[in-house]
């Protein structure tokens, strides 16, 4: 084994899901789930003894009309969880510095320990808003990490602060954009830096493990030799392809999703301090262990001291009646 390594594990939004009947508002899931058009394709597919075609042709095909991308810069990935893992595994090894902006997606400071390399925090100021990141970067700066929108704190990042990261590392910047149909605002392509996306969110198929990413032409190769030969099944690519054929389905979810992220930011923003989000969940400040005391209500929401911030909570935005629920108990609970 590695002399490094430390047993640090990802830990799921959704740890214990006691019964079927919970209310889940941990996981950042599209609760109207995908077309119903995707969920047909996925169906239709039983070559199930054949590899995938690893080209993925037509996926990437609509991948560029969707994005506006080149073709030959994009890569299909198992999640964004698969393109981070490929990128560490060639752009990071022991004595490299990773340079993350914490509270952040925990699957970046695993991996970067897993490399046997040192994790260096960006600050941040009291509205989580990154401060000076490009003042860390050193010759050991192998791989920089921003989520936009960021996880947990539901805001895009400031992008003049990414680009000052960019313009100065002799590495990798990673741009994670798995929130970004909820949001305005997308992250400029640029010469290396690297935009990791994914199916799982607004399009609702977390479960097939759908990843894709803009790959800058100077990393191609690398990531090319580096990723797993096979990341997606044939019957997964076929439920994305139909999902980027139905994008009158996405949208819809994700505007019913945005109104009933202002309607419950206006709630909580009555009891406690809560962040704006740009993305499918919210992040407040509430009293200790009021996320258990909503799961004795069959209601579960994300603590977020795996984050490093105690007695803070993430809720992700459900489906109308769900919040409903939510927002009643909680109003109860402070009354
Ligand atoms: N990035 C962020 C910021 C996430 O919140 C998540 C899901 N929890 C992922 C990546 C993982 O995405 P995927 O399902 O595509 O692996």
């Amino acid at each position: 084994m590695k002399s490094c390594i430390s047993f640090e594990e990802y830990v799921p939004g959704i740890a214990i899901a006691k019964s079927k009947n919970f209310i889940n508002l941990a996981s950042n899931e599209n609760p109207y789930g995908p077309s119903p058009k995707a969920l047909e394709a996925f169906r239709s597919f039983s070559d199930l003894h054949k590899y995938p075609d690893p080209r993925y042709e037509e996926l990437k095909q609509r991948i560029v009309e969707y994005t506006g991308w080149n073709f030959e810069e994009i890569a299909i990935t198992s999640g964004i969880d698969g393109a981070l893992e490929t990128i560490f595994r060639f752009a990071v090894g022991e004595g490299d510095e990773v340079l993350i902006a914490p509270p952040t997606f925990s699957y970046y400071r695993i991996l970067a320990k897993l490399s046997c390399a040192r994790v260096v925090e960006a600050g941040r100021d009291e509205d989580f808003r990154l401060k000076n990141c490009h003042e860390l970067v050193t010759k050991k700066t192998k791989l920089a990490i921003f989520c936009s929108p960021n996880n947990p704190t539901g805001k895009l990042e400031d992008f003049e602060e990414i680009k000052a990261v960019a313009e100065v590392i002799n590495g990798v910047v990673v741009v994670d954009e798995a929130y970004v149909e909820f949001a305005e605002k997308r992250f400029p392509c640029m010469d290396n830096v690297i935009i990791v996306r994914t199916f799982s969110k607004a399009f609702g198929l977390a479960n097939l493990r759908v990843g894709y990413a803009r790959i800058p032409q100077i990393y191609l190769k690398a990531f090319k030799s580096a990723n797993t030969p096979f990341p997606i099944s044939t019957a997964a690519e076929k439920a994305a392809i139909a999902a980027l054929n139905d994008l009158e389905w996405m949208k819809s979810c994700v505007d019913k999703i945005k109104k009933d992220r202002e309607k419950m930011y206006n709630f909580l923003k009555k009891y406690f301090k809560t962040y704006p989000s740009d993305a499918n969940f919210l992040l407040f400040k509430g009293g200790k262990g009021l996320h258990e005391t909503l799961a004795e209500k069959g209601i579960l929401i994300r603590e977020c001291s795996q984050f490093g911030l105690p007695n803070y909570y993430r809720v992700t935005v459900g489906k109308e009646e769900e919040n409903r629920v939510f927002m009643e108990v909680l109003e109860c609970l402070l009354q």
